[in-house]
């Protein structure tokens, strides 16, 4: 494993110079607001643990005001009534505006979240702003339908806007989480108030700027930082928000619905953890295997919801297979997320950092094998060598349980049978991966893993057109597609009698 890491922050200083922190106030109603109780938070610099500033904690007040904003901006607002044409256009322009910025947003996205720079820039940032173009091209292709009825009636339906929308993200992926919500709700015509993850809440903050300055009216886009149990748990208990959008733990999800059904019975939708699988047959191309299956799993550094932690190798390959894994470990390179010859950056934070660790110290107590990797980088920050364990069993801690970080299980099998049965021995249901030349292997293991989405020779190809989400504890409701857009909309249906109808 080659550790460019030497403890300081100096490759990052010779290749970007970070730009000064220009938004760290909640944004309620257009305007950058300092917090009610005036209370702030430190925004962290996971390279290196330390503050990179402050920022305004939001609590149920700040809540309060943002949902008041947020009503107003929906009922009495131009925003819903507006032509789906008009909004699209507001929306291409947030767009545009994301990109003329986006090596900024990409700089905020490393800092605070250890994310890759260059990934930031080529992938994170350039989807938000996909995402925006293409709900905003959707934004006047909502219709309803016409209805012949039986009696002398006809009806149509109207497909509205649901109202006023609260998401609460997580971190790992600031841009594309704010924007997979962003995107259809604001296209649909809804006025939203997003809480991000206190762990990155600077990026968050950029955009509502950016959603000004294109001409998102006042009230329409609200952002109010702060923790879960307090911000968080005011925006589920809401009475006067008509849906919550939630990614993140499924023992957060449980909760989120449960204050959901006690107070005002809002629709939910979560998108929860995951134990991902991927199956890989013998007669799979090996050096392309061991690729799908690292990067499956080490892609920004493990803390991926689909992350493929659980990777199944059939008998006859599986030496070779281990052995080149191993090659490719050795080649990986940790360091700071701005060098451009690093692959993996810090885990987000102190808690994430030492939750990974303890599930590695966890299954080498439980017996499994620790191949490679797996320990601490450097004397500060949170950096740590990907991990591959071998010789684990289906009951072992570290492969039931989601670690989200750089962690992977490596277990044989034998029949396709059996693959099938121990992929689906899990309560999630989030993703699997299947690689093999095989058509009527791909076809039988695609249909039969319960998951929400299944990669066939590749993994983590997603697309704003291609819906996902999670079967079983994985949660429930779609991201991406069209199907994201109808979560944002409700029917509503107008029923009237004809009268002296020449067809009666
Ligand atoms: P988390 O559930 O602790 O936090 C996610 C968000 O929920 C944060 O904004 C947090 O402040 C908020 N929150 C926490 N407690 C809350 C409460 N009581 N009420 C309301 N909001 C609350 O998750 P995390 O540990 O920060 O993120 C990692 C988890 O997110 C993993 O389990 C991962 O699988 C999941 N995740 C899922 C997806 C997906 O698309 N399915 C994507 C990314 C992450």
């Amino acid at each position: 494993m080659a550790s460019e890491y030497n403890g300081s922050s100096k490759a990052s200083e010779s290749v970007f110079k970070i730009p000064p922190i220009k938004f760290t106030k909640l944004f309620i109603n257009g305007k950058f607001v300092d917090s009610v109780s005036g209370k702030t938070f430190e925004a962290i610099d996971p390279r290196t643990g330390e503050a990179i500033t402050r920022v305004s904690e939001g609590d149920k007040e700040d809540i309060d005001l943002a949902v008041k904003a947020a009503r107003q901006a929906f009922d009495h607002g131009p925003w819903p009534r507006m032509s789906g044409s008009e909004r699209g256009m507001i929306m291409m322009k947030f767009a545009d505006l994301i990109e003329k910025n986006v090596e900024e947003l990409a700089a905020l996205d490393a800092i605070n979240g250890g994310k890759l720079f260059s990934h930031c820039k080529a992938m994170d940032i350039p989807g938000a702003a996909r995402n925006l173009r293409y709900y905003a091209g959707a934004a006047d292709k909502i219709h309803g339908t016409v209805l012949k009825l039986s009696k002398g009636f006809q009806g149509y339906t109207l497909r509205e806007p649901i109202g006023v929308v609260g998401s609460i993200i997580p971190w790992n992926f600031p841009a594309i989480m704010f924007f997979m919500k962003a995107g259809p709700a604001l296209a649909a015509g809804c006025s939203m108030v997003v809480k991000p993850a206190e762990q990155t809440p600077l990026s968050a903050l950029y955009y509502a700027y950016l959603a000004k300055l294109a001409g998102l009216p006042d009230g329409v886009l609200n952002v109010v930082n702060g923790f879960g149990e307090t911000a968080g748990a005011a925006i589920s208990s809401h009475m006067d928000i008509d849906k919550v959008t939630f990614t993140g733990s499924t023992e957060v999800g449980r909760k989120i619905m449960a204050a959901a059904a006690a107070s005002n019975l809002k629709p939910v939708s979560l998108e929860l953890g995951g134990k991902s699988p991927l199956l890989i047959f013998e007669d799979a191309d090996i050096d392309q295997a061991v690729n799908i299956a690292f990067n499956a799993i080490f892609y920004n550094k493990g803390e991926i919801c689909v992350a493929s932690s659980r990777v199944y190798v059939q008998e006859g390959i599986y030496q070779t297979f281990v052995k080149k894994l191993v090659e490719k470990a050795n080649a990986w390179v940790i360091g700071d997320p701005f060098d451009p010859r690093v692959n993996q950056g810090p885990q987000t934070d102190k808690k994430q950092f030492e939750k990974i660790l303890s599930y590695i110290e966890h299954g080498k107590r439980e017996g499994a094998t620790l191949l490679t990797g797996g320990k601490r980088l450097g004397s500060k920050g949170f950096y740590i060598e990907p991990a591959i364990f071998t010789d684990v069993k289906e009951d072992m801690t570290i492969a039931k349980e989601e670690i989200f970080g750089p962690v992977m299980s490596l277990m044989k099998f034998k029949t396709m049978e059996e693959a099938i049965k121990r992929a689906n021995n899990t309560t999630y249901g989030l993703a699997a991966g299947v690689i093999t030349k095989n058509l009527n292997v791909a076809n039988t293991v695609s249909r039969s893993i319960r998951a929400g989405i299944i990669w066939l020779n590749c993994y983590t190809a997603f697309d704003v057109d291609c819906p996902y989400g999670g079967y079983k504890m994985s949660g429930f409701g779609r991201e991406f597609g069209l199907d994201a857009l109808n979560q944002y909309l409700q029917i509503k249906s107008i029923v009237t009698p004809i009268h002296d109808s020449p067809w009666h």
